[in-house]
């Protein structure tokens, strides 16, 4: 059926599975400082899910992702990291660029902020996208703010999810959540040749 995916596989989505099963256990690590150790498990289901279901062109293959986060993730990044991937995959049709995944990035973050209730400062995947979204474009100086977004996740005390209870403990490690959206911006950005 049609919600499974083209079914054709994708080099793309094989490699980015590949990577986050990797990034597992550093990414469960970050989580159990901040939280309930699950987001690397989370995100790397997703992609493996997403692998399965397969892709052709980029917007083939994060309609797959997205598909996958919504379906098939729980916890807060499953229908979070979804409703993102599916703005940008609607912009990632034929003959898209850059430009046009930078809109879709915009309003997966306004989709996001308006679902989650976070705030810029609020140490949340909110931290990376954000800055990457006030680009114009999906690219290497997006990516670049992105993942100084999540660095800067660092020295905030959470005002949403579980890290929130937390407090001054989290200090010194980075929100997870932030540092997964900057790696998946940057896979998504060097797909689209940006
Ligand atoms: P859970 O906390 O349910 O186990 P995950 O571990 O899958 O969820 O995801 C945690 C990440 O989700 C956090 O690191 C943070 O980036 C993000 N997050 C949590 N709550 C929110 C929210 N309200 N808005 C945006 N992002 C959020
Ligand atoms: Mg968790
Ligand atoms: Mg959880």
């Amino acid at each position: 059926d049609e919600s499974a995916g083209s079914r054709e596989s994708s080099a793309w989505l094989d490699d980015l599975a590949e990577q986050f099963a990797a990034l597992r256990d550093p990414l469960n690590a970050l989580d159990q400082r901040t939280g309930d150790g699950d987001l690397g498990t989370n995100i790397a289901q997703g992609l493996s899910r997403a692998a399965r279901r397969g892709g052709g062109d980029l917007g083939s293959e994060l309609a797959s992702m997205a598909g996958a986060f919504l379906d098939e993730v729980g916890g807060s990044s499953g229908p979070l990291f979804g409703l993102v991937l599916s703005e940008i995959a609607r912009t990632a049709g034929d003959g898209a660029g850059p430009r046009d995944l930078g809109r879709g990035l915009r309003s997966g973050v306004e989709a996001v902020r308006r679902v989650g209730g976070a705030e810029p400062g609020d140490r949340t995947m909110v931290d990376a996208l954000a800055p990457a979204a006030e680009r114009e474009a999906l690219d290497a100086e997006a990516v670049a703010a992105a993942v100084e977004g999540a660095e800067s996740t660092r020295t905030m005390t959470a005002r949403r999810g579980r890290a929130s209870y937390l407090g001054e403990r989290v200090l010194g490690t980075p929100d997870p959540g932030a540092v997964a959206a900057a790696l998946l911006l940057r896979s998504i950005a060097e797909r689209s040749g940006a």
